[in-house]
């Protein structure tokens, strides 16, 4: 093997024809077969960017169909940057994203910050992963993945609904992996991905024990409906109405933050504040609340911004889902012994709605592995995913990290003297200037070597001069306790600069 480890893969082989499928160019065929267990958004897209990888690949999926549930996320730059091999679905990705900008508010509405463009928008930054591609950065859940599921049945993606996965094996000797459903049928490929989410069951195979999420202590209430249902409300009517540009206010208070998002079309309401003790956690969309005990769990309702109160008050009742947050602790470990089976999305990593990076992270975890598997070719898959769990495991840390610090900042009243030390949200270019697949293409071999040989290997995918160190949210939780400013702490460990 030669220093870089390079010389046991195949480079690229010659195409001996195009294919070209609803305007997508495909790699030549790498002979492995891909099997994606759930048919969330890590799951989808990881599907199409194997397909477009030259490996053949199959969904399956636990749902009856594509889930109606879910409203708006939040996707930054990062996540976009392979929708240019996609052109049925940039035009898609141009009609249902929202171009919105941001403000942060005390409860009354009063603004903290100014009403601003998301820090990859603004003049004078350095340019996005995603250029020239503008970035619209809210989407609507469902008609996110329906635009994926689209793209999918586009290049003949075999998706079949309705399997519950409950069990992972791996067969070193063979080179292949199974994911087991709830009625015994079994589900063989050389790589099977658990994109199954925060519930996923493949922790047994790839840290030897189940590892379940746990109760953060904080409970968020989210919903999304027609702004036709406000168009009699006194302030929210004329607010709509006189709309330039789609907006999402965050309003802050100790201990509760929420998120109004309006467009032209839709109210978007996110409240996320204590959980009480005596409620039994559910990750369902099925429980919902009544818009009165929303109202009520705001502190002095009659001091919160009319935008707010109107926009709980005239939601379809009892369509406000009421969801736990769990996490688990970042688990450096997404793969089986072998390397057949990898976690993807939420079930590698959990996120809190404050660091607004779920659906992105992953997707770029679903531009990287697709990547690493071209690259480590038939023969190299078992290595090519622990590759990419290299390549992705500090950053993707970093980011659950700051989800937790910032939860300083969403949940007590504006301190302007802090805002003055550090923006607030700003993240810096060294996350939306990040392209995950170009990382991988670029850091394959190398970190393939360390993997090997122990060479030496440093991420480059965090803020440059960033000392990584692992954390635990009870650390974290603790040094909140003790009041220290993590969120400084944070910030001065690197450079999170936007420009
Ligand atoms: C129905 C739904 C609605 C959501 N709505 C929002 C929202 O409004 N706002 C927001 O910020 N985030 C929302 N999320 C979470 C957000 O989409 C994810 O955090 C993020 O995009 C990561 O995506 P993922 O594909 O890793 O996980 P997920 O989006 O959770 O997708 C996992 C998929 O795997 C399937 N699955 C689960 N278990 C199994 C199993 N045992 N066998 C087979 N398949 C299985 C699920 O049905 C799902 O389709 C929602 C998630 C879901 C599932």
């Amino acid at each position: 093997m030669s220093s870089n480890g390079a010389s046991k893969f195949t480079p690229g082989i010659p195409a001996k024809e195009n294919i070209i499928v609803d305007g997508v160019l495909r790699y030549p065929a790498i002979g492995s077969k891909a099997l994606i267990v759930g048919a969330g958004i890590a799951g989808m897209m990881a599907a199409l960017e194997c397909w477009r990888k030259g490996i053949e690949v199959e969904i399956i999926e636990k749902a009856a169909t594509n889930a109606p549930f879910g409203d708006g996320v939040l996707i930054g730059p990062s996540a976009f940057t392979t929708f240019h091999h996609y052109p049925s679905m940039i035009k898609e990705y141009e009609e249902i994203s929202h171009d919105v900008q941001l403000s942060f508010a005390g409860r009354d509405g009063t603004p903290m910050v100014s009403l601003q463009e998301f820090e990859w928008n603004r003049e004078g930054v350095a340019l996005t992963s995603a250029y020239p591609l503008r970035i619209k950065s809210l989407l609507g859940r469902r008609s996110f993945t329906e635009m994926l599921l689209s793209q999918c049945k586009r290049l003949g993606i075999p998706i079949t609904y309705g399997v519950t996965i409950e069990n992972y094996e791996e067969d070193i000797s063979k080179k292949n992996a199974t994911a087991v459903a709830l009625d015994g049928q079994r589900y063989t490929a050389d790589i099977v991905v658990a994109s199954d989410g925060l519930g996923t069951k493949s922790h047994a195979l790839t840290l030897g024990r189940p590892v379940r999420a746990f109760k953060t202590g904080l409970v968020v209430y989210r919903g999304m409906y027609s702004t036709d249902r406000l168009k009699d409300a006194p302030v929210a009517g004329d607010f709509i109405r006189n709309l330039q540009r789609p907006v999402l206010l965050a309003l802050v208070a100790n201990n509760i933050h929420c998120i109004l998002a309006f467009t032209k079309t839709d109210v978007i309401l996110g409240i996320t504040t204590e959980e009480e003790d005596d409620i039994n956690t559910t990750d369902s969309w099925s429980s919902t609340v009544s818009n009165a005990t929303l109202l009520s769990l705001l502190p002095e309702p009659e001091t919160w911004s009319p935008l707010l109160r109107e926009a709980i008050h005239h939601a379809p009742d009892q369509s406000i889902v009421r969801w736990s947050l769990c996490f688990r602790n970042p688990q450096p470990c997404w793969t089986s012994t072998g390397g057949h089976v990898i976690q993807l999305g939420d079930s590698a990593h959990s996120f809190l709605p404050t660091s607004a990076n779920g659906a992105t992270q992953a997707l770029e975890d679903a531009l990287s592995l697709p990547e690493c598997l071209r690259l480590g070719g038939k023969e190299g898959l078992g290595v090519a995913t622990k590759v990419h769990e290299l390549l992705r495991y500090q950053r993707v840390s970093l980011i659950q990290h700051f989800g937790f610090v910032n939860i300083q900042d969403f949940h007590r009243e504006f301190d302007q003297k802090a805002l003055q030390k550090y923006p607030l949200l700003l993240m810096g270019k060294w996350l939306w200037a990040h392209n995950a697949e170009k990382y991988a293409t670029d850091n394959f071999y190398k970190a393939c070597a360390h993997l090997e040989t122990g060479s030496p290997f440093e991420n480059t995918n965090l803020p440059p001069g960033h000392k990584w160190s692992d954390w635990t949210v009870e650390d974290e939780l603790a040094k909140q306790k003790a009041g220290v400013l993590t969120m400084l702490e944070l910030k001065s460990n690197g450079d999170w600069s936007i420009v």
